[in-house]
């Protein structure tokens, strides 16, 4: 807490009396701290690949460059870096557009279409570590409070990490169905699974599990942030369930817009 004194003086410059003021700071703080950690996290995030890129440009000028098969794996070193932190950089640019956005509410996405086009983009993904995707999408779904873009990014990013940390011939459910006024999303695989003492931390910008496996996987860790921003600037709430080494579970329920809503055509 901050406390000031402040003296209240009358007219005639006789003291009246003396006025307390108490602000809660806990909040200011804590807020400035998890922008300076962001900002700390930030800086290593990108340095890191762009170490790694200069580093091997400069051995390469060095005299590496004379060896063919040494300069394409070189060469092929930088270019993943490099596409590192364009996804890095893409993600830090949807998670400040979407933090700016306030609470307006954000269109109207049809939920079918984009899932099926979610279920199309990642279904060689998965058939490429042999994973069995099932999809079960209900039809006639109504739209939900939020752009096409960012419903697919929800979709994408829950169905991708499904498939990230699911070791080869799992299994990986992708469901969306009405219950009652909700949406509901369930990604459930049967994949590594999550520590019960990481679970409420997996959302955090740049958190992982284990930073080397996401890396690999080509992860950003902000792809959680992103998901959980998008689900509740739109209304709606994101919740997972895990068990270490049998899998995870994540639900999306979102708010069904309202015809009484949309706007009169
Ligand atoms: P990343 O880019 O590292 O995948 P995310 O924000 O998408 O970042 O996820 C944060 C972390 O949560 C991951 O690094 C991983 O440790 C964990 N995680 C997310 N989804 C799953 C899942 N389906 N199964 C196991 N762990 C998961």
């Amino acid at each position: 807490y901050r406390v000031q004194v402040v003296p209240v003086w009358a007219e005639n410059r006789r003291l009246l009396g003396a006025a307390m003021v108490i602000d809660d700071v806990t909040e200011v703080r804590r807020l400035e701290q998890m922008r300076t950690e962001f900002v700390a996290n930030v800086s290593h995030e990108l340095r890191t690949p762009l170490t790694s890129i200069k580093g091997f440009v400069e051995t390469l000028l060095d005299g590496a460059l004379e060896n063919p098969v040494i300069s394409r794996r070189f060469l092929t070193i930088i270019d993943e870096e490099a596409q590192r932190l364009q996804r890095l950089i893409e993600d830090l640019l949807h998670l400040s557009r979407i933090e700016s956005y306030g609470d307006i509410v954000q269109g109207e996405a049809p939920v079918e279409a984009e899932a099926i086009q979610v279920k199309n983009l990642l279904e060689p993904i998965a058939a490429d570590k042999n994973i069995t995707l099932h999809v079960a999408i209900e039809k006639d779904l109504p739209s939900v409070p939020l752009s096409k873009d960012n419903l697919k990014q929800v979709l994408v990013n829950l169905v991708e990490n499904a498939i990230k940390y699911t070791p080869k011939g799992g299994q990986v459910w992708f469901s969306i169905r009405l219950v009652d006024v909700d949406v509901l999303i369930e990604v459930r695989d049967t994949g590594i699974g999550i520590p019960e003492e990481s679970l409420p931390r997996i959302f955090e910008r740049f958190y992982r599990v284990d930073k080397a496996r996401s890396r690999e996987m080509g992860g950003t860790g902000l792809g959680l942030a992103i998901v959980k921003h998008i689900v509740e600037k739109s209304g709606g709430q994101v919740r997972v369930n895990s068990k270490i080494g049998e899998g995870t579970t994540f639900v999306v329920s979102l708010p069904v817009v309202k015809e009484t809503e949309l706007p009169v055509k």
